[in-house]
């Protein structure tokens, strides 16, 4: 029998003595706000107690996008001005695999999930309606738990859900609609590509290289990275290598979505495969969704296409992201989203200002960062690998 078929609880608990992570305003914390010329800039913002200013905070140079201030309604007025500090959090989870599958940075077994979930301590974890209702009515205890999952993986359906159902628990799933009914999304496909189709990851980042100098020479890639250090990136996710903080840095701040398509897709057709066939039972449909709604669980949103850097997107472009992924969640499981998660904790003042008008009432960022005047639109979350780490896996 697995560990988690007869787990019961109990087990250390790392939380009860762990503050949150200190502030570094770094990449998803303090700095989410600033954009300039339509690109994201890790530079320091001061943080203001007004949440609604704070959530403004002026970019040294600012674009006229983000001096845009759009009329908000006094209701949501009234509902921004509530935001308190908040307590509890969420651990947030993405991939998972059958042992002895190949598997990529990250994934997760079964047993492993068991594992960590006996090493937080069942008893911190409430199932998901609970925690969401005491996350409204602000009754959340520090240590007071939810497990969250992104990304509507097929995975997280097949292996993570009967897992929480044998601890007699409910999670939160956060679904990106575009996938649910057929279409691909690059950023799963890409990641299986290089999961499961190089020897090792620093060997994909090799060739990935390779490859993005060779079919873009203009972008004079080496002189790009002349000066990348890797320490002055993606502070708030310790459990990056080195050479992972170079293949994303490349990636958004160099390439950006259309080069680094060009690059993978070019990849991906050397080796003569398609992305379609990487692509095969890689995502929840509908029938999944509703399934996991029977059972307690809560489905939210996480955007219709799931852009890298939602915050440099235009206030409309963000709405019809959050319109359409809300409308697709809602029939699809026939009760309104109330939830989400920010997908790459990518979101801005205007994103809380669309998710209020939409009714989201309980939103998760992707890191446990502390923002002053953390409203409920921005739960903290603990990546499942610092918690690997704390377990010295
Ligand atoms: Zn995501």
């Amino acid at each position: 029998m697995a560990a988690w078929q007869n787990a019961s609880g109990g087990g250390l608990n790392p939380f009860a003595s762990t503050k949150l992570t200190a502030p570094n305003h770094a990449d998803g914390c303090g700095l989410k706000w600033s954009v300039i010329n339509g690109r994201s800039r890790k530079t320091s913002v001061a943080l203001n107690r007004d949440p609604l200013r704070s959530l403004g905070a002026p970019s040294a140079n600012p674009s006229k996008k983000s001096l845009h201030k759009p009329k908000i309604s006094s209701k949501l007025r009234i509902m921004l001005r509530r935001l308190t500090r908040t307590s509890g959090y969420g651990l947030m989870f993405h991939h998972f695999h059958q042992p002895g599958a190949r598997f990529g940075q990250g994934s997760i077994t079964a047993d492993r999930f068991a594992d960590m979930l006996d090493f937080v301590g069942r008893d911190l974890f409430l199932p998901a309606e609970e925690w969401h209702q005491r996350a409204i009515e602000k009754k959340l205890g520090k240590d007071d738990l939810c497990i969250t999952f992104d990304d509507n993986l097929m995975c997280q359906y097949e292996i993570a859900a009967p897992v929480l159902e044998s601890y007699g628990l409910t999670g939160f799933f956060f679904i990106y609609s575009s996938v649910c009914g057929g279409n691909i999304e690059n950023l799963e496909v890409y990641r299986v590509f290089r999961s499961e189709y190089f020897d090792s990851i620093p060997a994909f980042y090799e060739a990935f290289e390779r490859e993005a100098e060779a079919r873009l020479p203009e972008i004079n890639l080496p002189g790009r990275m002349k000066d990348f250090n890797p320490a002055d990136n993606l502070q708030s996710f310790a459990f990056y290598t080195a050479e992972d903080k170079r293949f994303r840095f490349i990636r958004d701040d160099v390439l950006g979505p259309e080069d680094y398509s060009l690059v993978m897709d070019a990849m991906i057709a050397q080796r003569g495969l398609k992305k379609d066939i990487l692509a095969q039972h890689l995502w929840m449909d509908d029938h999944c969704l509703r399934s996991l709604g029977k059972k307690g669980h809560i489905i939210g949103l996480h955007s219709y296409s799931h852009p890298t850097r939602l915050c440099n997107l235009a206030r409309e472009t963000q709405a019809e992201e959050y319109r359409k992924n809300y409308e697709h969640i809602a029939q699809a499981i026939g009760v309104k989203p109330t939830s989400m998660s920010h997908p790459c904790n990518s979101y801005n003042r205007e994103t809380l200002e669309i998710l209020g008008e939409l009714g989201i009432r309980v939103g998760f960022c992707a890191t446990m960062c502390e923002i002053e005047d953390r409203g409920p639109l921005e739960f903290p979350r603990k990546d499942h690998a610092n918690i690997l780490r704390e377990m010295g896996a």
